[in-house]
């Protein structure tokens, strides 16, 4: 067991913090990670080049090295010493959340083997951002990192992702998300629910929501420029042995709450799946009976 009271400690090592930086729009930076960049002793940054910029935007001088996924053992360890010696870090990627998609986890292994704390900071992460305003069910979710790009471990992971209730959280590149959606498609059908986040907090910022196959023709149509999100529903929920037990009114409710539709939308679901007319589903949802 191992317990770390971040602010209550007696050790003289360092703390090293993790600390988020903004996906795009500088003003998602905290009060707090501006005063931690500006007070810790040394700034690990996954490319100096790009972090300069944010460094200089808020008139921070503290010293910089560069920290990447293939930073030699050697290098780890000498910071890890820095920290025990009481130095204090703060490890920042080019955007976003440290360690999600972007490095540090190897750093922070080796620090907290050596009984060093640890401290995150909250603060602008891409996939969350996407996921509250999807409007797809937001209370479960797993995030699977980026998109495989091979076919054959994109048919296995979506084969899961239909199996499970809750939605999936992926990052993309922009070109290949047409790709993507096609194998959605082929494997989870033209009907599932998707959500394309694009260039989050950005002046270009926008979200496509829809059915799989008419999100398909729209960037077939119109290629897909920037950083992009891409959230697919769960497919867990959603049987027909289950709809076979709910009355109308129940179904439309269930797919609100499971699939984040909307009234109109799960109305017009019902009356698909259960085969009878859409006014049908409306009376039993909006007036009773
Ligand atoms: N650490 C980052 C975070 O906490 O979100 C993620 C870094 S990962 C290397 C970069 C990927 O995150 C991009 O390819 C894209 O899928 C997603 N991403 C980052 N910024 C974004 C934005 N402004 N809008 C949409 N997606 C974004």
């Amino acid at each position: 067991m191992d317990l770390q009271t971040s602010f209550r400690g007696t050790s003289d090592s360092g703390k090293l913090y993790l600390i988020p930086t903004p996906i795009g729009n500088l003003e998602d930076m905290t009060f707090r990670a501006i005063r931690l960049l500006q007070e810790v002793d040394l700034i690990l940054a996954e490319d100096t080049r790009h972090t300069i910029k944010l460094l200089n935007h808020f008139n921070i001088q503290t010293k910089m090295q560069s920290f990447h996924e293939h930073s030699a053992t050697h290098e780890i360890q000498e910071h890890v010493t820095f920290l025990e010696k009481g130095g204090v870090i703060g490890l920042v990627s080019d955007a976003g959340l440290p360690l999600i998609n972007d490095p540090g986890h190897s750093l922070v292994q080796e620090a907290l083997a050596r009984s060093i704390d640890v401290i995150s900071l909250p603060g602008a992460n891409a996939a969350l951002t996407a996921l509250i305003a999807s409007g797809l069910p937001s209370e479960r979710f797993t995030y699977y990192g980026f998109f495989p790009r091979n076919k054959k471990e994109q048919k296995a992971l979506l084969e899961l992702v239909g199996q499970r209730e809750e939605t999936a959280l992926f990052y993309e590149s922009p070109f290949r998300v047409k790709n993507s959606i096609q194998s959605i498609v082929q494997v989870l059908g033209d009907q599932r629910r998707i959500v394309i986040a694009r260039e989050l907090t950005k002046s270009y910022e926008e979200y496509l929501r829809g059915e799989a196959e008419e999100i398909l023709n729209h960037v077939i149509k119109f290629p897909l420029k920037g950083e992009v999100v891409l959230l697919v529903q769960g497919g867990g929920i959603g049987t027909e042995e289950i709809f076979e037990e709910l009355d109308l009114k129940e179904h439309v409710e269930l797919l609100m709450a499971t699939k984040g539709m909307t009234s109109k939308e799960a109305i017009k679901q019902v009356a698909k799946i259960q085969n009878v007319k859409k006014q049908e589903v409306y009376k039993a949802y909006h007036i009773g009976g």
